[in-house]
């Protein structure tokens, strides 16, 4: 308790994000700026700090749908070239001068062809853009790995190819597949062709499931789609029983997730905006970081969220008591989980997360 993290101490952190939304993370600043360059109209204010406030109380509304409506207007200045590259190099540039030096930003190509770029052009601009902060954080003496997911949008029908797109950039900085959007009547099993072409090319992917809807998305995304890793996965807390004297019995579903250790993408303040958790002192995270399960902590939504993952961190040792150890089981945990070659993520472990938090403990 001697050298209890803080918030400024956490963001000198080495730190590993695994979901992070790309069109969730503008700069207000930015987004102005794009609306003008682009001629977007509808933003609800062009004011870059009265912006900033208004996707806060929009996130905060208790409202799945009100939530997602902020995207319309993140979405809607992210479709040039020279946008999605601003927009990827910024998130970049951001992440690293938080602390993070691994990070998969995923992003949905067919959100971005509203006027006319193919899905192939929207990935080259955000690469582009994520090697242009990679560049300009180095220059300021950050130091970040930034990796694409290609996100494929469940209540449509383009999974498959996009689930191509992810194989075809492979080796080109998209290192997985993910499905984003509204849970509800759209089970990850409506994009069986997509994951099994997956797997038959030896690609990795996670689905967001277990955030609006329970159990049963948790298994179907695990164990008829197959996946990595689960976006979020809150709920799977349902399988697990807390008794009176203390005692906790996991189901069969959450024996399998922990005896297998997939790996759950956690945004505890992104989880308490949607209603998935009431609380971060109620969020499931607190219960399963002490029954190790595979946790990680992660943003979701830095703009619609008001967060960073520095802040996240410290907002769960306020909640939890977390002290360094915590913070780094949690790091590692991220790092192991990622979708970069096991040697590399084993150089980070050992090169640049254990020392560096073996000298903020001490
Ligand atoms: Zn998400």
């Amino acid at each position: 308790m001697a050298n209890s993290p803080t918030l400024e101490a956490i963001r000198t952190a080495p730190k590993v994000l695994l979901h992070d939304h790309l069109d969730g993370g503008l700069r207000p600043s930015t987004i102005v700026e794009l609306a003008q360059e682009t001629g977007y109209r509808g933003l609800p204010s062009t004011d870059p700090a009265d912006l900033g406030r208004w996707f806060l109380g929009a996130a905060h509304s208790g409202s799945l749908e009100r939530y997602l409506d902020t995207f319309a207007h993140t979405i809607g200045v992210m479709q040039t070239p020279d946008a999605l590259a601003r927009v990827a190099s910024e998130c970049a540039y951001d992440l690293a001068a938080d602390g993070v030096v691994y990070a998969e930003v995923r992003f949905a190509p067919e959100l971005h062809v509203e006027s006319g770029l193919s899905h192939q052009e929207v990935v080259n601009a955000v690469l582009e853009g994520f090697a242009q902060g990679t560049k300009s954080a180095a220059a300021d003496g950050y130091q970040i790995r930034m990796a694409g997911l290609l996100s494929a949008m469940r209540q449509a029908a383009s999974a498959r190819e996009i689930a191509e797109l992810a194989v075809r950039y492979r080796d080109a900085g998209v290192v997985g597949f993910d499905i984003a959007g509204p849970e509800a009547g759209y089970p990850p099993s409506r994009h069986l062709d997509a994951f099994e072409y997956l797997r038959r090319e030896n690609a990795h992917f996670t689905i967001h499931a277990g955030e609006g809807f329970g159990l049963p998305s948790i298994w179907e995304a695990l164990q008829w789609c197959g996946t990595d890793r689960l976006g979020h996965g809150v709920r799977i807390f349902d399988d697990v029983t807390v008794h009176d004297d203390g005692r906790v019995e996991l189901g069969r579903l959450a024996a399998y997730v922990r005896d297998k250790r997939i790996p759950l993408e956690m945004a505890p303040t992104s989880n308490v905006h949607t209603g998935a958790a009431k609380s971060i002192v109620d969020h499931p995270i607190g219960l399963l970081r002490t029954l190790y399960f595979r946790v990680t902590v992660n943003t979701d939504n830095r703009l619609m969220s008001g967060c960073t993952l520095g802040s996240e961190m410290a907002v769960l040792v306020d909640a939890f008591g977390y002290e360094w150890s915590d913070l780094q089981w949690l790091t590692i945990n991220a790092m192991k989980s990622a979708f970069i070659p096991f040697d590399e993520r084993l150089a980070l472990i050992n090169d640049v997360i254990k020392p560096a938090y073996t000298a903020l403990a001490e």
